[in-house]
């Protein structure tokens, strides 16, 4: 399978090169030149299957040309070692839980299976990968967990002191060996700055082989897809296929789960469910794409103004509007929402969401009131332990913590600290 950027079709890229680069030189995104198309006894007899059998099986059409089918299998079986739970919140509304994994948030799906196919591809080459990344929260400890004790990977995560929740930072700096966490006194834009400045540095170029762990890279969003398929393999109702809401901010989930529907997988429809940060809600709309500044909400990790990923999606949709919002719906949900979703369903239902499920909960239930033969699955993209917060007081109770976060707490943070000053870091990284 070659890679295209989604600004230029004439120039191939090797799945090598699109991961190892993560962005194209023209600055577009990497899409598949095909969309692989199942055989539809696989989507038939997927109750035998797991994640990790799905994802073998799909990864083979996507990167088996690549690498080889025991490698695939090995990194699919390592990467997707966690539990999937779909449970029966209310008559026709499921809640798919992607929160099982070590940081408990869907991103360690595409974090570690990207790290593991990062290491294979960068095999043959004798300096060892140095991925360079700045977080806000999520991302970095997602990165931190699946890069741990990966070979032939150096990984240097930059966060703002004091800018990170108490767990977050523990899910930075407790892992050690090849994971090292700075801790900036500053925010998070001085954080990427630093580190766009030490992309540009010819200095740190030569003697380092820099890469991202940008959540754009192919090999963090073509797994997105595999949960897709295990939360179908559950779904009863074979003639009606279910609605699916996705929370989103940089649409790359939503977008995996739309190439798994043009791959095969039977969905009535997709919802992006938004916070108020609204470009796409507002796409559906007016048909035009406006990037705005994010405003910050309850459910942060989607507060973003310009959703890198959509672009793939108007991609597979061949750039046809009607096409596209045949089969996508968008809701912008505010925070007094947010917190009235999850109370009510804690009181109603017994079952606790965090901001951003409950963001996708009650869009999908406002899809389903103007639709109400049909049912849905919401993705339930954290853990609500995430958001202590927000959470308990909505619920009026201590949420009850997962043992692995009961174990993290307790490790030792090891950081070093410096001045929100590029020198440092290039001092630090050069040594
Ligand atoms: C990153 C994240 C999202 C948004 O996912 P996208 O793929 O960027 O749309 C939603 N919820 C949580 C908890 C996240 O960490």
């Amino acid at each position: 399978m070659k890679y295209f950027s989604t600004k230029n079709k004439i120039v191939a890229y090797s799945l090598e090169e699109a991961v190892l680069m993560s962005l194209p030189p023209d600055n577009g995104l990497f899409m598949p030149e095909k969309i692989p198309q199942l055989r539809p006894e696989f989507i038939a007899n997927l109750k035998n299957e797991n994640v990790a059998s799905i994802g073998y099986e799909i990864s083979k059409t996507l990167l088996g040309d690549d690498i080889p089918h025991d490698v695939l299998k090995k990194i699919c079986n390592e990467a997707f070692s966690f539990p999937v739970n779909v449970v029966n919140v209310h008559n026709n509304t499921y809640v798919c839980e992607l929160f099982h994994g070590p940081t408990l948030a869907f991103k360690d799906f595409g974090a570690r299976f990207m790290s593991r196919v990062m290491s294979y591809l960068n095999r043959k080459h004798t300096t060892p990968l140095t991925i360079l990344v700045a977080t806000s929260g999520d991302t970095g400890g997602a990165v931190a967990d699946g890069f741990h004790n990966v070979e032939g990977i150096e990984v240097y995560i930059l966060y703002p002191s004091g800018g990170v929740s108490e767990l977050q930072e523990k899910q930075l700096t407790t892992y050690g060996n090849n994971i090292h966490a700075i801790e900036v006194k500053g925010t998070f834009d001085d954080c990427q700055k630093m580190v766009k400045q030490a992309f540009m540095d010819k200095d740190i170029n030569d003697k380092l082989f820099l890469t991202s762990a940008n959540s754009i890279n192919v090999a963090r969003w073509l797994p997105q897809q595999f949960y897709y398929f295990f939360a179908y393999k559950q779904w009863t109702d074979k003639n009606n296929p279910p609605v699916i809401s996705v929370p989103s901010g940089n649409f790359g989930n939503i977008c995996a789960g739309i190439l798994a529907m043009q791959s095969g997988l039977p969905v009535q429809h997709f919802i992006a469910a938004s916070n108020a940060n609204d470009i796409v809600t507002e796409y559906l709309l007016s048909q035009k794409l406006i990037p705005k500044q994010a405003v910050a909400t309850l459910s942060n990790a989607m507060d973003v103004g310009n959703p890198s990923n959509f672009v793939r999606i108007k991609e597979i949709f061949r750039h046809q509007f009607p096409a596209l919002k045949s089969k996508l719906s968008s809701y912008s949900i505010t925070d007094a929402e947010t917190i009235a979703t999850i109370k009510t369903v804690y009181e109603k239902e017994n079952y606790v969401l965090d901001p951003h499920g409950a963001v996708g909960f009650l869009s999908l239930e406002r899809y389903l009131q103007s639709h109400p033969r049909q049912k849905g699955i919401v993705l339930e993209t954290a853990h609500p332990v995430k958001f202590p917060d927000a959470v308990e007081s909505c619920i009026g109770k201590p949420i009850d913590i997962p043992v692995s976060v009961q174990t993290i707490m307790k490790k030792e943070k090891m950081s070093i600290l410096i001045k929100a000053d590029y020198g440092q870091l290039k001092e630090y990284l050069l040594q």
